[in-house]
């Protein structure tokens, strides 16, 4: 392999060689396997981010493959897990990175173990609840995370960065219940969607790797790619003082 693997990425001033290095370096936990995970993983690993992991308890199924990137017909028969599939797709498009695939639940008894020693968390969970312990986490280990969620056609993205923005707790107050909420069970998910978020997100992570943290969005991003709905909004720009999570350390 030659050198010129980034040097699209390094043409691109605010990258640069020396962002470049630094993506090199850096170690990204990508939480959860589907839609948005393995778009986000695929990003990072082609972007040369040193060290990717990604975890899901999974195995995949033949609805995965309408927006899974990373998984084909051949997977499904294998019987593997979505964490080992994906780390191996990972790894052929590019051996340079150490990818980590991690068959397990994030939860608050687990998440220590998979999600520390990383620069960034990345939001790949479909659920609520596990995206309140990734909060809670990352906010008190002091380690930034990129929510992302999609139902629908539409989705959300934020990037919460520990005593400077706001965090997910600011925003949504407490984790809803499962069951009221619309879900991709429910309601569908478009692929197309789902791709935008991840992208965003992993453009979000990728200003922070490379040392562009002023270029960073502050506050919550709600899309909706069906109906033409791109709003951005000044909640979770800041920490609220009485956030339950961050208004500790402001
Ligand atoms: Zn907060």
């Amino acid at each position: 392999m030659t050198d010129d693997r980034y040097i699209r990425q390094e043409i691109f001033e605010p990258i640069g060689k020396e962002g470049q290095e630094k993506l090199g370096r850096s170690s990204v936990a990508v939480v959860g396997c589907g839609a948005l995970g393995t778009v986000e993983a695929e990003l990072l690993v082609r972007a040369g981010v040193g060290t990717v992991k990604i975890i899901d308890r999974d195995t995949t199924e033949l609805s995965n493959l309408a927006r899974q990137t990373l998984f084909t017909e051949a997977d499904l028969k294998s019987g593997d897990s979505k964490a080992a599939i994906a780390a191996k797709a990972l790894t052929r498009i590019n051996s340079k990175v150490s990818v980590e695939g991690i068959v397990g639940e994030v939860n608050l008894r687990t998440i220590s173990k998979y999600c520390t020693d990383v620069d960034v968390l990345i939001d790949g969970t479909d659920n609520p609840e596990t995206r309140f312990i990734l909060n809670e986490f990352a906010v008190g280990e002091g380690i930034p995370w990129i929510y992302a969620g999609i139902v629908g056609s539409e989705g959300m993205v934020m990037p919460v960065l520990p005593g400077e923005t706001g965090c997910l707790a600011c925003v949504f107050e407490t984790a809803p219940g499962e069951c009221n909420l619309p879900t991709c069970r429910t309601v569908g998910v478009v692929a197309a969607a789902a791709w935008t978020v991840a992208s965003i997100a992993v453009g979000e992570a990728l200003k922070l790797l490379t040392g562009n943290r002023q270029d960073i969005r502050r506050g919550l991003l709600r899309i909706d790619l069906w109906r033409n709905r791109y709003d951005s909004f000044d909640i979770g720009s800041t920490p609220r003082p009485d956030c339950p999570v961050c208004g500790k350390k402001v």
